[in-house]
């Protein structure tokens, strides 16, 4: 498979959920088997020259966005790509599906339970847990780029900026080149979905010392565990499905909405949420949703799922 010929850019959308308008920047559409918020922060390793390089390793869940991105990299570029999980559940194993299938079919070879090797030649790239590194700042920059064009041509002064943050890696480079751009009217607000707020204010710093460069953070009161079920995030992500039409994640989205929602001093400027895909990540949350909530039926279409409540 040759280089994935493609220029990584996004449309912005106008959506109107719960009586809101919102600007939606689509990341998850940037190209059907690259998107979202792992295209941008792996565009480095795509674009770059990496002549000596003939393998990646990475870590992390073995049902991940970052996984399934970087199979896909691998292929394109022809390296070889070992994951390393602490372990597959056997449910998977027996019925491979969601980024786990995926990533297998593009070749990723993946070990369970064995420490994560430290490579010491120069021919293996060893990539952080979902692409928490300082290489992600390159893509970034250039999603930062886009946003700033379309905000000039659009006429658009202030903006807040919201999206829904696991490691952070996104909202602080974000951030971060919007401040160097002296694009002070542009706000960057995010939400922890991985842990709480001094774990995601910690991961900033590994990034980025200076504190002036970071994400403003919001938070809804009720603490959160990411990967577990809540009906509010289910019923939330149904909604946005019926009113707007856009299918989001189910693992980040519901809470970014739901956050977003309770701060009106945020979304009372124009607003730019957004979209950083992990769709397909869906196929292993949803049939977990329809376990755990009897009510809720699934109607599986071709390539989509679809959700009713049961009267
Ligand atoms: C990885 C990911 C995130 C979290 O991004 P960070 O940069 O780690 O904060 C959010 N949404 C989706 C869909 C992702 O794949």
């Amino acid at each position: 498979m040759g280089a994935l010929f493609v220029k990584l850019h996004s449309p912005v959308e106008t959506i109107v959920f719960e009586g809101h308008s919102f600007y939606l920047k689509r990341d998850d559409l940037l190209h059907p088997d690259f998107c979202g918020n792992k295209a941008r922060k792996f565009h480095y390793f795509l674009e770059n020259d990496f002549q000596d390089i003939t393998k990646i390793i990475s870590y992390g869940s073995a049902q991940s966005n970052a996984m399934y991105s970087l199979s896909v990299l691998a292929k394109t570029r022809g390296w070889r790509f070992e994951y390393y999980v602490k372990h597959i559940a056997n449910y998977l194993k027996q019925n491979p599906h969601g980024n786990y299938k995926a990533a297998l079919e593009n070749g990723m070879h993946i070990t369970e339970n064995r420490p994560v090797p430290i490579p010491a030649d120069n021919h293996t790239l060893l990539i952080e847990e979902g692409g928490h590194q300082k290489e992600a700042e390159y893509g970034i920059k250039v999603l930062a780029q886009e946003i700033i064009d379309w905000q000039i041509l659009k006429g658009i002064e202030e903006l807040n900026i919201f999206l829904p943050s696991g490691t952070g890696t996104m909202a602080l480079f974000l951030q971060k080149t919007l401040i160097k751009a002296k694009r002070v009217q542009i706000r960057v607000y995010t939400c922890a979905c991985v842990g709480d707020n001094s774990y995601l204010k910690k991961q900033f710093f590994e990034l980025e010392e200076n504190e002036k460069y970071h994400p403003a953070l919001l938070s809804l009161e009720k603490k959160y565990h990411f990967g577990k079920l809540y009906r509010e995030n289910y019923e939330i992500w149904l909604k946005l499905q019926q009113e707007t039409g856009v299918v989001f994640d189910l693992l980040y989205d519901p809470l970014g909405w739901r956050t977003l929602l309770a701060h009106d001093e945020v979304i009372s400027k124009p607003t730019l949420y957004i979209h950083q895909g992990g769709v397909l990540g869906n196929e292993s949350m949803l049939p977990r949703y329809k376990r755990k909530y009897k009510n809720i039926e699934c109607i599986e279409g071709v390539g989509d799922f679809w959700f009713v409540a049961k009267q």
